[in-house]
């Protein structure tokens, strides 16, 4: 049987030499708000992705079922490829463009309406 990639055997990986456990990452069922710790090491952890050579097959590995917690692999953490491999990202687009129209067009209305006041 074929073995499964590692993010180990990439070539060049920015994260060589860093601190693992920023990468570590707790899931949050309870939707609580993230610690500034943990909002700091997600931030930190991905600014040695951004400039990953190998991002995009570590990413392809973070995708496989074997890495699906945990840590934080290609830019995403473990949530963010949840999403995309269940469809969820061009959803959450369509809304937050449905929502970015809607109060658009409620600005729009209200702008509308102080200028009839005025005029
Ligand atoms: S994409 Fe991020 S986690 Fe993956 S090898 Fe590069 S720096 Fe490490």
């Amino acid at each position: 049987m074929e073995e499964s990639p590692s993010p180990l055997d990439l070539k060049n990986p920015a994260c060589r030499g860093a601190d693992a456990r920023i990468f570590d990452w707790e899931p949050n069922p309870s939707r609580k708000p993230r610690t500034m710790l943990q909002l700091f090491d997600e931030a930190h952890a991905k600014s040695y992705c951004a400039r990953c050579l190998d991002r995009a097959e570590c990413l392809s590995i973070g995708m496989t079922p074997e890495y699906a917690a945990g840590t934080i692999l290609g830019a995403m953490n473990p949530a963010e490829r949840e999403d995309i491999r269940h469809g969820r990202v061009l959803a959450k687009r369509r809304k937050a463009d449905r929502d970015r129209t809607a109060r658009r067009k409620a600005h729009d209305k209200a702008h509308a309406a102080r200028r009839k006041v005025s005029a």
